[in-house]
């Protein structure tokens, strides 16, 4: 079955294009035949399209469009079009699975999209204001394009919606509560996703294992999953929460921000600029949001790219003690993501603190091209580095539903 995926960030938009067999997989997951974004970052009223097909064919264009879905049309072209070809016609696709930010309290598993879904994805705007609007634009895109081929929507909040009451309310007045400001969490696809690779490389049933899931990437999280069900995670109301990101705060005192407003003068606007863009590892180094960056000017003597690090893995230590605490104990421990996928410095540096529970790593840490077992051999606790693919899930997602809908 011929599977598209579509994952709408807010200025960018990735595609895979799944062909999978439509037998039960083993939990392996497969490459894409063909893969594709648009990034509206470059310039004004300008989108820059690649695609890539199997084969390694590329193509690559600066096009003249500001609209989503005249993005998407163009993006769908390289499908059946040029040297990125695949398919014979769009209409080969079976059906089409999108990566949606938030789905609320409703949403614990993926559902075939209908009009009542996107009603739903749109009066969550307010709580994803930049991710949701791209997310519906892309389903209306696609029903433009494609007509009434089956969508699906995976939600990044949905493998958190089992959390505990107390895991998920903040501790403000009640009426929060009845408002539904409380803790949704994010990356749900991504922690859903290596906790069961996590529990297939080690051949254990994912039921018996309390797993401590990192997800490291520009954004950052942790997730406990225990017995398969993600029971706390360190992202919030919204994903500013937990821990130090590239270019996010995550957690801070709230009273800097009362603060900042009473001392200085801030809006909403600025503070939100403050904390999404100019905060996290950008923020405290000065130089930027990319890890490999500060790094490298920490090892050259920098003092404050060295503060930025110190500080991201005396955060994330501290976040893995309260997730472990969650959890109880401790079976595995995965980093994933692009900071958790390579940085050997940040699974050392993390791992330190946890050594009283018998978690040793392997003397020799190198990056892997496959999924790695980096803890040695007479460690208590696992440690696994796993190569996130959300794509590939939401694809898997798509082809059970389908399966039962047609049951
Ligand atoms: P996003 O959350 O935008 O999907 P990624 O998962 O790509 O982000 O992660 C981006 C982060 O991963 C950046 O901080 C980047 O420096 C880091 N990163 C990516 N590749 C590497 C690498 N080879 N070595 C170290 N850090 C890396």
């Amino acid at each position: 079955m011929k599977i598209l995926v579509l994952n709408a960030g807010s200025s960018s938009h990735k595609s895979c294009l799944f062909d999978l067999n439509p037998g039960a997989s083993d939990g392996t997951p497969t490459a894409p035949v063909w893969r594709a974004s648009l990034d509206w970052t470059h310039a004004e009223g300008v989108v820059e399209l690649t695609a890539e097909n199997q084969a390694g064919e590329v193509y690559q264009a600066s096009l003249p469009i500001a609209d989503r879905a005249e993005g998407i049309a163009a993006l769908l072209k390289t499908l059946v079009e040029g040297r990125t070809q695949v398919l014979e016609t769009l209409s080969d696709i079976d059906a089409v699975g999108h990566r949606v930010v938030h789905g609320g309290r409703d949403y614990q598993t993926p559902v075939v999209v209908d009009a009542g879904v996107k009603a739903a994805i749109r009066s969550l705007i307010s709580l994803a204001p930049s991710h949701n609007p791209a997310n519906l634009q892309g389903i209306e895109a696609i029903e433009q394009l494609l007509g009434d081929v089956p969508q699906v929507a995976m939600f990044d909040t949905a493998f958190h919606a089992a959390m505990p009451e107390a895991a998920f309310t903040y501790p403000g007045p009640y009426a929060w509560v009845e408002q539904g400001i409380r803790r949704y969490g994010f990356h749900g696809i991504s922690h859903q996703y290596v906790a069961q690779r996590a529990a297939q490389m080690l051949g254990r049933d994912i039921a018996e294992l309390k797993i401590l899931t990192c997800h490291l990437g520009n954004g950052c999280s942790l997730a406990a999953v225990k017995g398969g069900i993600g029971i706390d995670t360190t992202m919030g109301f919204t994903p500013m929460d937990g821990l130090m990101m590239g270019s996010r705060s995550g957690s801070v005192d709230p009273g800097i921000l009362i603060y900042l407003m009473r001392q200085e003068g801030y809006s909403a606007d600025q503070l939100d600029t403050l904390l999404n863009k100019d905060s996290g590892l950008k923020g405290l180094s000065g130089l930027s949001n990319d890890m490999r960056l500060v790094t490298e000017a920490m090892a050259q003597g920098n003092a404050q790219a060295k503060l930025a690090v110190d500080v991201f893995v005396h955060r994330l230590r501290r976040e893995m003690g309260g997730m472990v605490a969650s959890l109880g104990g401790l079976d595995v421990v995965v980093f994933t993501a692009g900071i958790g996928e390579n940085k050997s410095l940040v699974w050392q540096r993390a791992c330190e603190g946890f050594e009283f529970l018998g978690l040793r790593l392997k003397a020799d840490l190198s990056r892997a091209k496959d999924d790695q077992d980096i803890a040695a051999a007479d460690s208590a606790v696992r440690v696994l580095v796993i190569h996130t693919q959300e794509e590939w899930a939401i694809a898997q997602a798509c082809l059970a539903l389908l399966r039962s809908h047609r049951a």
